[in-house]
Protein backbone atom coordinates (compact mmCIF):
# COMPACT_ATOMS: atom_id res chain seq x y z
CA UNK A 1 0.00 0.00 0.00
CA UNK A 2 1.27 3.31 -0.83
CA UNK A 3 0.55 5.70 2.13
CA UNK A 4 1.71 8.82 2.84
CA UNK A 5 -0.23 9.42 6.29
CA UNK A 6 -0.31 7.55 9.85
CA UNK A 7 -3.21 8.19 12.16
CA UNK A 8 -2.62 7.14 15.79
CA UNK A 9 -5.56 7.39 18.67
CA UNK A 10 -3.67 8.59 21.87
CA UNK A 11 -6.45 7.96 24.17
CA UNK A 12 -6.39 6.75 28.00
CA UNK A 13 -7.43 8.32 31.33
CA UNK A 14 -3.53 10.20 31.79
CA UNK A 15 -1.75 11.75 29.43
CA UNK A 16 1.32 14.34 29.98
CA UNK A 17 2.92 15.73 27.01
CA UNK A 18 5.86 17.99 29.09
CA UNK A 19 7.04 20.91 27.00
CA UNK A 20 10.25 23.59 27.98
CA UNK A 21 7.97 24.08 31.16
CA UNK A 22 8.05 20.81 32.74
CA UNK A 23 11.65 20.53 34.27
CA UNK A 24 12.39 20.89 37.92
CA UNK A 25 10.02 20.49 40.70
CA UNK A 26 6.77 21.62 38.53
CA UNK A 27 6.26 19.56 35.60
CA UNK A 28 3.33 20.94 33.89
CA UNK A 29 1.55 18.98 30.42
CA UNK A 30 1.13 20.71 27.21
CA UNK A 31 -2.68 21.17 25.82
CA UNK A 32 -1.95 18.12 22.92
CA UNK A 33 0.88 16.12 22.43
CA UNK A 34 4.47 17.36 21.30
CA UNK A 35 6.53 16.42 18.39
CA UNK A 36 9.12 15.28 20.67
CA UNK A 37 7.01 13.15 22.73
CA UNK A 38 5.35 11.23 19.88
CA UNK A 39 8.53 10.50 18.21
CA UNK A 40 9.95 8.88 21.57
CA UNK A 41 6.94 7.05 21.48
CA UNK A 42 7.72 5.75 17.74
CA UNK A 43 11.67 5.43 19.05
CA UNK A 44 9.76 2.84 21.75
CA UNK A 45 8.03 0.88 19.54
CA UNK A 46 11.19 0.86 16.98
CA UNK A 47 13.06 -0.24 20.00
CA UNK A 48 15.89 2.62 19.29
CA UNK A 49 17.44 3.93 22.65
CA UNK A 50 17.31 7.40 23.85
CA UNK A 51 21.63 7.20 22.75
CA UNK A 52 21.49 5.62 19.74
CA UNK A 53 18.44 8.14 18.41
CA UNK A 54 19.92 11.17 17.06
CA UNK A 55 22.56 9.43 15.00
CA UNK A 56 19.98 6.71 13.28
CA UNK A 57 16.62 7.48 13.39
CA UNK A 58 15.48 10.98 14.42
CA UNK A 59 16.56 12.65 11.40
CA UNK A 60 13.89 10.69 9.59
CA UNK A 61 11.66 11.32 12.31
CA UNK A 62 11.98 14.77 12.52
CA UNK A 63 11.14 15.41 9.02
CA UNK A 64 7.54 13.95 9.19
CA UNK A 65 4.71 16.65 9.68
CA UNK A 66 2.75 16.19 12.76
CA UNK A 67 -0.99 17.11 12.91
CA UNK A 68 -3.42 17.23 16.04
CA UNK A 69 -7.26 17.13 16.13
CA UNK A 70 -8.05 17.41 19.78
CA UNK A 71 -10.77 15.18 19.85
CA UNK A 72 -11.59 15.49 23.58
CA UNK A 73 -9.61 18.12 25.54
CA UNK A 74 -9.40 16.58 28.78
CA UNK A 75 -9.41 18.11 32.22
CA UNK A 76 -6.23 19.05 34.12
CA UNK A 77 -4.85 17.25 36.90
CA UNK A 78 -2.17 17.65 40.04
CA UNK A 79 -0.62 14.83 41.28
CA UNK A 80 2.78 14.45 42.84
CA UNK A 81 5.97 12.30 42.51
CA UNK A 82 8.67 11.86 44.79
CA UNK A 83 12.53 11.88 43.37
CA UNK A 84 16.00 11.25 44.29
CA UNK A 85 14.87 8.49 47.34
CA UNK A 86 17.78 6.27 47.76
CA UNK A 87 20.11 7.86 45.20
CA UNK A 88 20.22 11.59 46.42
CA UNK A 89 19.68 14.45 44.43
CA UNK A 90 23.59 16.10 43.04
CA UNK A 91 24.17 18.93 44.05
CA UNK A 92 26.21 21.94 41.97
CA UNK A 93 29.29 20.50 43.05
CA UNK A 94 28.52 17.14 42.61
CA UNK A 95 27.99 15.86 46.14
CA UNK A 96 24.83 14.38 47.47
CA UNK A 97 22.17 16.28 49.49
CA UNK A 98 21.27 15.28 52.34
CA UNK A 99 18.92 16.99 55.26
CA UNK A 100 20.12 19.32 57.75
CA UNK A 101 18.82 17.48 60.40
CA UNK A 102 18.46 14.02 60.05
CA UNK A 103 21.80 13.86 57.22
CA UNK A 104 19.71 11.25 55.26
CA UNK A 105 19.42 11.41 51.34
CA UNK A 106 16.97 14.05 50.69
CA UNK A 107 13.71 13.52 48.58
CA UNK A 108 12.36 16.16 46.47
CA UNK A 109 8.57 16.27 46.06
CA UNK A 110 7.97 17.18 42.43
CA UNK A 111 4.63 18.21 41.24
CA UNK A 112 3.31 16.95 37.80
CA UNK A 113 -0.17 18.07 35.79
CA UNK A 114 -1.87 14.87 33.60
CA UNK A 115 -4.84 15.29 31.27
CA UNK A 116 -7.51 13.21 32.37
CA UNK A 117 -9.54 11.19 29.74
CA UNK A 118 -8.23 13.19 26.53
CA UNK A 119 -8.86 12.16 22.94
CA UNK A 120 -5.89 12.76 20.31
CA UNK A 121 -5.85 12.19 16.38
CA UNK A 122 -2.69 12.70 15.86
CA UNK A 123 -1.57 12.35 11.91
CA UNK A 124 1.96 12.11 10.77
CA UNK A 125 2.75 12.85 7.18
CA UNK A 126 6.08 11.61 5.70
CA UNK A 127 7.62 9.06 2.41
CA UNK A 128 5.54 6.13 1.97
CA UNK A 129 7.98 4.15 3.26
CA UNK A 130 8.87 5.61 6.83
CA UNK A 131 4.83 5.63 7.08
CA UNK A 132 4.34 1.74 6.89
CA UNK A 133 7.57 0.82 8.08
CA UNK A 134 6.47 2.88 11.99
CA UNK A 135 3.05 0.91 11.17
CA UNK A 136 4.57 -2.13 11.78
CA UNK A 137 6.54 -1.38 14.50
CA UNK A 138 3.67 0.31 16.64
CA UNK A 139 1.58 -2.74 15.63
CA UNK A 140 4.60 -5.48 17.31
CA UNK A 141 6.14 -2.84 19.88
CA UNK A 142 9.50 -3.74 20.71
CA UNK A 143 9.20 -1.84 23.73
CA UNK A 144 5.95 -0.21 26.32
CA UNK A 145 4.20 2.97 24.83
CA UNK A 146 3.13 5.09 26.69
CA UNK A 147 0.92 8.45 26.39
CA UNK A 148 3.67 11.36 27.41
CA UNK A 149 4.90 10.02 30.90
CA UNK A 150 5.47 6.73 31.93
CA UNK A 151 2.20 6.47 34.52
CA UNK A 152 -0.09 6.74 31.37
CA UNK A 153 -0.93 3.56 29.72
CA UNK A 154 -3.18 3.88 26.41
CA UNK A 155 -6.62 2.75 26.89
CA UNK A 156 -7.08 2.12 23.27
CA UNK A 157 -4.58 0.17 20.49
CA UNK A 158 -3.02 3.34 18.97
CA UNK A 159 -3.78 1.70 15.67
CA UNK A 160 -6.91 -0.22 14.02
CA UNK A 161 -6.67 -3.91 13.67
CA UNK A 162 -5.34 -4.60 10.10
CA UNK A 163 -8.49 -6.66 9.28
CA UNK A 164 -10.24 -3.55 9.63
CA UNK A 165 -9.63 -2.42 6.24
CA UNK A 166 -12.50 0.21 6.14
CA UNK A 167 -11.32 1.92 9.65
CA UNK A 168 -11.24 5.62 8.93
CA UNK A 169 -7.82 5.30 11.16
CA UNK A 170 -5.97 3.19 8.82
CA UNK A 171 -2.64 4.88 7.12
CA UNK A 172 -3.70 6.54 3.75
CA UNK A 173 -2.88 8.90 1.26
CA UNK A 174 -3.72 12.62 1.67
CA UNK A 175 -2.71 15.53 0.08
CA UNK A 176 -2.27 17.81 3.58
CA UNK A 177 -2.58 17.07 6.71
CA UNK A 178 -5.67 19.24 7.71
CA UNK A 179 -7.50 16.66 5.33
CA UNK A 180 -5.91 13.71 6.72
CA UNK A 181 -7.72 15.41 9.67
CA UNK A 182 -11.04 16.31 8.37
CA UNK A 183 -11.02 12.40 6.59
CA UNK A 184 -11.81 10.98 10.45
CA UNK A 185 -15.29 11.30 11.78
CA UNK A 186 -15.69 12.28 15.23
CA UNK A 187 -16.68 9.38 17.72
CA UNK A 188 -17.79 9.26 21.15
CA UNK A 189 -15.95 7.41 23.63
CA UNK A 190 -19.81 6.58 25.51
CA UNK A 191 -22.86 6.79 24.15
CA UNK A 192 -23.52 10.00 27.07
CA UNK A 193 -20.69 11.70 25.82
CA UNK A 194 -21.11 15.65 24.97
CA UNK A 195 -20.53 16.46 21.78
CA UNK A 196 -17.86 19.05 21.15
CA UNK A 197 -18.54 22.43 22.59
CA UNK A 198 -19.83 24.90 20.28
CA UNK A 199 -19.17 22.14 17.22
CA UNK A 200 -15.77 22.65 17.07
CA UNK A 201 -12.50 20.89 16.94
CA UNK A 202 -9.48 22.79 18.03
CA UNK A 203 -6.37 21.50 15.13
CA UNK A 204 -2.56 22.21 15.69
CA UNK A 205 -0.70 21.85 12.38
CA UNK A 206 3.27 21.71 11.57
CA UNK A 207 4.15 24.72 9.59
CA UNK A 208 6.16 24.21 6.86
CA UNK A 209 8.06 26.74 4.63
CA UNK A 210 6.70 26.38 0.92
CA UNK A 211 7.65 28.71 -2.26
CA UNK A 212 4.35 30.18 -1.88
CA UNK A 213 4.69 30.98 1.68
CA UNK A 214 8.80 30.72 2.69
CA UNK A 215 7.68 33.11 5.96
CA UNK A 216 5.25 31.38 8.71
CA UNK A 217 2.36 33.19 8.96
CA UNK A 218 2.08 36.42 11.88
CA UNK A 219 0.05 34.07 14.03
CA UNK A 220 1.53 30.93 14.16
CA UNK A 221 2.62 29.44 17.77
CA UNK A 222 6.34 28.23 18.17
CA UNK A 223 6.63 24.81 19.97
CA UNK A 224 10.13 24.14 21.30
CA UNK A 225 9.57 20.13 21.09
CA UNK A 226 11.71 18.95 17.65
CA UNK A 227 13.78 16.51 19.68
CA UNK A 228 17.47 17.24 19.25
CA UNK A 229 18.93 14.76 21.17
CA UNK A 230 16.78 12.71 24.00
CA UNK A 231 19.55 12.23 26.55
CA UNK A 232 19.91 15.56 28.16
CA UNK A 233 16.43 16.20 26.08
CA UNK A 234 17.13 19.38 23.88
CA UNK A 235 14.92 20.93 21.60
CA UNK A 236 14.60 22.96 18.30
CA UNK A 237 11.78 24.93 17.36
CA UNK A 238 8.95 24.58 15.19
CA UNK A 239 6.28 26.49 13.91
CA UNK A 240 2.39 25.38 14.32
CA UNK A 241 -0.98 27.15 12.71
CA UNK A 242 -3.76 26.41 15.23
CA UNK A 243 -7.10 26.22 13.51
CA UNK A 244 -11.21 24.78 14.05
CA UNK A 245 -12.82 22.39 12.14
CA UNK A 246 -16.24 22.51 12.57
CA UNK A 247 -17.81 19.17 13.63
CA UNK A 248 -21.72 17.82 12.70
CA UNK A 249 -24.27 17.28 9.68
CA UNK A 250 -22.92 19.94 7.49
CA UNK A 251 -19.10 20.36 9.67
CA UNK A 252 -16.02 19.68 7.97
CA UNK A 253 -15.95 16.44 10.42
CA UNK A 254 -18.57 14.20 10.56
CA UNK A 255 -19.97 12.23 13.62
CA UNK A 256 -19.89 8.79 13.81
CA UNK A 257 -23.03 7.92 16.26
CA UNK A 258 -21.60 4.48 17.44
CA UNK A 259 -20.00 5.11 20.82
CA UNK A 260 -16.44 3.94 20.16
CA UNK A 261 -16.62 1.89 23.82
CA UNK A 262 -19.27 0.50 26.23
CA UNK A 263 -19.09 0.36 30.12
CA UNK A 264 -18.22 -2.48 31.72
CA UNK A 265 -21.00 -4.47 32.51
CA UNK A 266 -21.57 -4.59 36.48
CA UNK A 267 -20.81 -7.75 38.59
CA UNK A 268 -24.05 -9.48 38.86
CA UNK A 269 -26.05 -9.17 42.99
CA UNK A 270 -26.09 -12.23 44.68
CA UNK A 271 -29.75 -11.83 45.92
CA UNK A 272 -30.26 -11.62 49.33
CA UNK A 273 -32.08 -14.97 50.67
CA UNK A 274 -34.18 -13.58 53.55
CA UNK A 275 -35.71 -16.96 54.22
CA UNK A 276 -32.18 -18.85 55.09
CA UNK A 277 -31.93 -20.01 58.57
CA UNK A 278 -28.18 -18.24 58.77
CA UNK A 279 -29.54 -15.11 57.17
CA UNK A 280 -32.45 -14.74 59.67
CA UNK A 281 -30.05 -15.47 62.88
CA UNK A 282 -27.52 -12.72 61.49
CA UNK A 283 -30.42 -10.26 61.45
CA UNK A 284 -31.83 -10.89 64.55
CA UNK A 285 -28.00 -10.46 65.85
CA UNK A 286 -28.03 -6.77 64.50
CA UNK A 287 -31.52 -5.97 65.52
CA UNK A 288 -30.13 -7.27 69.04
CA UNK A 289 -26.75 -5.51 68.97
CA UNK A 290 -28.67 -1.99 67.53
CA UNK A 291 -31.47 -2.24 70.77
CA UNK A 292 -33.86 -2.53 67.93
CA UNK A 293 -33.52 1.21 67.44
CA UNK A 294 -33.06 2.78 63.85
CA UNK A 295 -29.13 3.82 63.35
CA UNK A 296 -29.98 6.33 61.80
CA UNK A 297 -33.44 7.96 63.35
CA UNK A 298 -33.93 6.05 66.40
CA UNK A 299 -37.28 5.03 65.93
CA UNK A 300 -38.17 1.65 66.59
CA UNK A 301 -36.25 -0.64 63.90
CA UNK A 302 -38.03 -2.97 61.79
CA UNK A 303 -36.05 -4.01 58.49
CA UNK A 304 -31.98 -4.46 58.41
CA UNK A 305 -30.39 -2.85 55.45
CA UNK A 306 -27.95 -4.72 53.55
CA UNK A 307 -24.34 -1.92 53.60
CA UNK A 308 -22.94 -4.42 51.04
CA UNK A 309 -24.18 -7.80 49.21
CA UNK A 310 -21.14 -9.04 48.77
CA UNK A 311 -21.89 -11.97 51.45
CA UNK A 312 -25.77 -11.74 51.21
CA UNK A 313 -27.75 -15.19 51.18
CA UNK A 314 -26.41 -16.41 54.66
CA UNK A 315 -23.00 -15.26 55.07
CA UNK A 316 -23.64 -11.95 56.27
CA UNK A 317 -20.99 -10.81 59.07
CA UNK A 318 -22.78 -8.24 61.43
CA UNK A 319 -20.70 -5.05 59.60
CA UNK A 320 -22.74 -5.84 56.31
CA UNK A 321 -26.06 -5.01 58.40
CA UNK A 322 -27.40 -2.36 60.09
CA UNK A 323 -31.08 -1.99 61.64
CA UNK A 324 -33.45 0.41 60.09
CA UNK A 325 -37.06 2.11 60.30
CA UNK A 326 -39.17 1.65 57.58
CA UNK A 327 -39.01 5.23 56.53
CA UNK A 328 -35.42 5.56 56.67
CA UNK A 329 -35.14 2.37 54.91
CA UNK A 330 -36.88 3.64 52.19
CA UNK A 331 -35.06 6.53 52.13
CA UNK A 332 -31.99 4.76 51.55
CA UNK A 333 -33.64 2.58 49.32
CA UNK A 334 -34.57 5.10 46.82
CA UNK A 335 -31.34 7.07 47.16
CA UNK A 336 -29.45 3.87 46.13
CA UNK A 337 -31.46 3.14 42.87
CA UNK A 338 -31.02 6.81 42.13
CA UNK A 339 -27.29 5.82 41.95
CA UNK A 340 -27.72 2.40 40.46
CA UNK A 341 -25.65 1.44 43.09
CA UNK A 342 -24.14 -2.58 42.58
CA UNK A 343 -22.75 -4.48 45.23
CA UNK A 344 -21.72 -2.32 47.64
CA UNK A 345 -24.88 -0.11 49.25
CA UNK A 346 -25.25 3.22 51.05
CA UNK A 347 -24.21 2.79 54.80
CA UNK A 348 -26.86 5.08 56.74
CA UNK A 349 -23.88 5.63 59.11
CA UNK A 350 -22.05 7.05 56.45
CA UNK A 351 -22.37 11.00 57.29
CA UNK A 352 -21.75 11.82 53.15
CA UNK A 353 -24.98 10.57 53.09
CA UNK A 354 -26.60 11.88 56.35
CA UNK A 355 -27.94 15.19 54.20
CA UNK A 356 -29.50 12.92 51.03
CA UNK A 357 -31.63 10.59 53.36
CA UNK A 358 -33.06 13.61 55.48
CA UNK A 359 -34.34 14.88 52.23
CA UNK A 360 -35.71 11.72 51.23
CA UNK A 361 -37.22 11.08 54.37
CA UNK A 362 -38.63 14.53 54.00
CA UNK A 363 -40.01 13.86 50.49
CA UNK A 364 -41.34 10.08 51.46
CA UNK A 365 -42.96 12.01 54.57
CA UNK A 366 -44.24 14.98 52.18
CA UNK A 367 -45.87 11.99 49.22
CA UNK A 368 -47.00 10.02 51.82
CA UNK A 369 -49.27 12.55 53.59
CA UNK A 370 -50.55 13.88 50.14
CA UNK A 371 -51.97 10.45 49.16
CA UNK A 372 -53.25 9.87 53.00
CA UNK A 373 -55.05 13.61 52.52
CA UNK A 374 -56.00 12.75 48.74
CA UNK A 375 -57.65 9.70 50.04
CA UNK A 376 -60.10 11.34 52.77
CA UNK A 377 -61.63 14.24 50.40
CA UNK A 378 -64.32 13.83 48.68
CA UNK A 379 -63.81 12.68 45.13
CA UNK A 380 -64.78 16.48 43.71
CA UNK A 381 -62.49 17.80 46.00
CA UNK A 382 -59.28 16.12 44.81
ZN1 LIG B 1 -35.16 5.65 60.91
Amino acid sequence: MNANTLFLRLEGPLQAWGNQESKFVVRRTSEAPTKSGVIGMLCAALGVSRREAPDTWLPRLNSLRVGVRIDRPGVRWWDYHTVGARYGNPTAEGKIKKTAKTGRIETLVTRREYLCDASFLVSLQGDSGLIDQLADALRNPKWTLYLGRKCCPPSRPLLPPLEQRDHPEQPGDFPDLLSALKSVPWRKRLKYDAEPAEGKVDCLLDWVPTNEQPEAPPDALVWYDVPRTFDPPSHDARFVIHTQLRVGPDGEVTIDKRPAQSLTPRPPRPRANYRNAEYRKARAERLDADHHLCVFCKSPATTVQHVTYRRAGGSESQDDLRALCRLCHDAVTMIEYGLGMGLDRIDPCDPDFRDRIIKKRAEIVQFRSLETRRRRLSPEEV
